[in-house]
């Protein structure tokens, strides 16, 4: 089977890429091995989206443009929900999983984008540097694509891996998390909560009844609804990848989030209705590879704002490093500013027709801490999609740049 374009992963970096090119006239095969889209941000229930709007003291403004914003605007109105306005200026949108993930359908429907689920890549064949095939493995069968460009939304720079190609490899691991979603809630203000929920941990870590690493149980801040509400359990274990270790690491998660739950509602007279309604598929593991690029993303970049001139996607969340404490250490850059993704982070160093996009875009473990989250990953991913169908059309996918930059980045403010 031969395309134009082949998006490989359906998270929101994929999703934006598909529809980017296939808005650009492509014809277009959007690859994902789960049967649903939304990637992290439905698999692992995140359910807030960082990096839409600027840091600043007072309300939300939108710092993405184009594609990015007209996702975030649709979704709010879907999920029936106002950003939240956090510490330092922050601001993040609440969203509902199923509405991102019909939005999503519909999008990549209307652009006439080909979704083929429950399809995983496995191989890689290359020629004269550039990828010639695809095997493609499904339940029932093994079969082989043939694009003309290649997009790697895959969250781990999978192509890169099968291509036999060096990765950026994370020196430091980045604690991951586990996301449910419990009922039974008592009603108060969600700060008052947030400290009860800490203290309720700490008796019972003192009884000994549950065990320290419990203490990396938070609220993820606005998803209270009515004593409905998702929790975040992390998970300070180091991830490498391998199976056994994702597997130990699955069910640990399961095993603690459960003790957890059952521990509050015996021993917390307020929490007696307390109960799961909803785990997450999976752990979220927030970075691992990264493709090379012709350009690496910096941190020292980020800090300063930095605008490139062949940016094409916009970055807007600070640094934020999850390390071995249980809280963040995040480091800021000016408000009200952002900065721009060079159009080099995202084609690849190696390969003639390879583009990337999302968490495995190429950037240096800080400056990931920053560009992996979802408001900048619509933004790379749309990006991405336009220089992989530029190469298609003209073969010079640099032709593409100052269109995207126009749309994309110096696109409508107000
Ligand atoms: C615990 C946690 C909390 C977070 N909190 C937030 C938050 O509050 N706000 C925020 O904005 N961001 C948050 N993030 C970051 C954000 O969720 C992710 O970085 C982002 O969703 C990544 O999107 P992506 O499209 O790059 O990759 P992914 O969402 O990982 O999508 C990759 C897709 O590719 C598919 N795939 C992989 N390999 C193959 C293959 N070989 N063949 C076919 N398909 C394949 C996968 O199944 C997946 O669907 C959090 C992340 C974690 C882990």
């Amino acid at each position: 089977m031969q395309c134009d374009v082949v998006v490989i992963g359906a998270g929101t970096a994929g999703i934006a890429a598909a529809i980017a090119a296939a808005r650009s006239g492509a014809q277009v095969v959007l690859l994902e091995r789960l049967g649903s889209v939304g990637g992290l941000a439905t698999s692992a229930m995140v359910g807030t989206i960082c990096g839409l709007f600027y840091r600043n003291a007072s309300t939300a403004r939108y710092a993405v443009r184009g594609f990015a914003r007209e996702f975030a605007v649709k979704l709010q109105k879907a999920s029936r929900t106002e950003p939240v306005s956090y510490a330092q200026g922050l601001h993040f949108l609440p969203y509902q999983f199923a509405a991102l993930q019909q939005q999503a359908l519909a999008q990549l429907q209307q652009a006439g984008v080909q979704l083929l689920l429950h399809a995983q890549v496995v191989a890689v064949t290359v020629e004269h540097a550039k990828i010639v095939t695809l095997q493609l493995q499904t339940a029932a069968e093994t079969f082989v694509l043939m694009p003309s460009t290649v997009v790697d939304c895959s969250g781990h720079a999978q192509i890169s891996r099968l291509a036999g190609i060096e990765r950026i490899e994370q020196a430091h691991y980045q604690a991951g998390a586990f996301v449910f979603q419990v009922s039974g809630l008592p009603v108060m203000a969600p700060r008052l909560l947030a400290l009860n929920l800490i203290r309720w941990i700490k008796r019972g870590i003192l009884q000994g009844a549950l065990e320290p690493a419990c203490e990396r149980l938070s609220i993820v801040p606005g998803t209270l609804r009515q004593g409905v509400g998702l929790l975040k359990l992390g998970l300070a274990t180091r991830f490498d990848g391998t199976a056994a270790c994702l597997t130990q690491y699955e069910l640990e998660a399961r095993s603690r989030s459960m003790a957890i739950i059952d521990y509050l509602r015996r021993y917390e007279p307020d929490l007696q209705d307390l109960v799961i309604i909803s785990m997450a598929p999976e752990v979220g593991v927030r970075t691992l590879s990264r493709a090379q690029g012709i350009q690496i993303l910096h941190e020292d970049a980020i800090l300063a704002c930095t605008k490139p001139e062949d940016g094409v996607a916009i970055g807007a969340w600070p640094i934020e490093l999850w390390g071995a404490q249980k809280i963040p250490e995040m480091t800021y850059f000016a408000a009200d500013d952002c900065y721009w993704l060079a159009a080099g982070t995202l084609v690849s160093r190696h390969l003639r027709n390879l583009f990337f996009a999302g968490r495995a875009l190429s950037a240096t473990e800080q400056a990931i801490a920053s560009a992996r989250v979802i408001g900048t990953c619509l933004s790379t991913g749309f990006a991405a999609g336009m220089l992989a169908a530029e190469q298609v059309n003209s073969g010079i996918w640099q032709q593409a740049i100052d269109k995207i930059q126009i749309q994309q980045v110096l696109g409508d403010e107000s």
